[in-house]
């Protein structure tokens, strides 16, 4: 639009990729114009206020001296809040209901994968073992879900639909119809002694790497099992390790790494009590999540208000 700076899109992912979501995104806003990083000129660079961001390079943003906003496409900010929380810069994050409905398919899928014991199945098959379990009814199976956010609410809202009784933990106390709510680690303590599976849907800051130890892990029930969506170093790994091979912990699905893609001789692709996914429980859809960056990209424009959801004293 005259007048108006173009607005980058800095981000590391594959040319194929970068090429999608300029798409998406000019097609969410003809009035603006949508540049790729490298396609700024000298001047641009220097004026620009606003960049949209999937995981960009910080030596880039660092070429913006102006930049006052950055607008992610990611849900997930753990990078953004590392490079940028002291910067001053103003950061929203993606919240999308397409991607809390997709991460409530996901979280029921999972669940009902391990509470219908379908790992347990698929080794009885390669043994041409023909011994159906007890069957356990849904009302009888305690979840409980780490985070009570955007994703986490979805989650339980799902789980609910399924009988499934629902236990959640926060960091403030949050009232979720329906969901028997935690917060502080006493509260934690409290939900972990209860749940028979277990899903991660936290962010990942200071307060939450490593979260899940040996000492937490250990305040499961016998036979539990854990979904992680969230983000890998939530749980300890030499401690993750040893709960499955004693058996204490009957399974794990894991979607999340602390090194992605997960690399060949990681341990969690051959161990007989782990189900490894790609980081695929949930993913953007870049047509919902261009729609939601262009509203709020409209709404600054005629307001100057700026739709930052991002505390990075809270780290997320
Ligand atoms: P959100 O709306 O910010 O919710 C985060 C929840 O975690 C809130 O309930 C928050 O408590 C709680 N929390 C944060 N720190 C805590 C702490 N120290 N102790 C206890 N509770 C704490 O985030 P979201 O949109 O639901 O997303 C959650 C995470 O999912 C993202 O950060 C991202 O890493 C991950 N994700 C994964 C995928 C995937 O494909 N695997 C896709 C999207 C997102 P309060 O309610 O008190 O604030």
């Amino acid at each position: 639009m005259s007048g108006r700076l173009p607005i980058p899109f800095v981000s590391q992912s594959d040319a194929a990729s970068v090429a999608a979501w300029l798409q998406a995104l000019r097609a969410a806003m003809p009035e603006e114009e949508i540049l790729a990083f490298a396609d700024l000129n000298e001047h641009q660079r220097a004026q620009c206020r606003l960049a949209i961001v999937a995981n960009p390079d910080p030596v880039h943003l660092k070429q913006l001296p102006q930049l006052q906003w950055v607008h992610s496409v990611w849900a997930g900010v753990e990078r953004l809040v590392a490079d940028l929380g002291q910067s001053g810069l103003q950061i929203t994050r993606l919240v999308d209901p397409r991607l809390a409905a997709t991460m409530a398919e996901a979280v029921l899928a999972w669940t009902l994968y391990l509470h219908r014991d379908m790992p347990h199945y698929a080794r009885q098959q390669q043994a041409r073992q023909w011994q159906p379990l007890e069957y356990v009814l849904p009302e009888q199976r305690r979840v409980g879900i780490l985070g009570l956010g955007a994703l986490g609410q979805a989650a339980a809202g799902a789980l609910r639909q399924a009988r499934f009784p629902v236990m959640g933990w926060s960091r403030s106390a949050r009232s979720v119809p329906g969901v028997q709510s935690y917060s502080g680690m006493d509260g934690l303590a409290q939900m972990l002694a209860q749940t028979d599976i277990l899903v991660c849907l936290l962010p990942l800051t200071a307060d939450t790497r490593g979260l899940l130890d040996a000492t937490r892990l250990a305040l499961l029930p016998p036979q539990a099992q854990l979904i992680n969506f969230a983000r890998g170093p939530i749980i300890d790994d030499a401690a993750l390790r040893q709960v499955l091979d004693d058996g204490r912990v009957r399974h794990a699905v894991l979607d999340v790494f602390a090194t992605e893609p997960l690399p060949p001789e990681a341990w969690p692709w051959s161990h007989p009590s782990v189900t490894v996914l790609p980081h695929c429980s949930a993913p953007t859809d870049s047509g919902t999540a261009s729609a939601i960056v262009a509203a709020n990209i409209r709404h600054y424009r005629q307001t100057g208000e700026i739709a930052a959801n991002v505390d990075p004293g809270r780290g997320y």
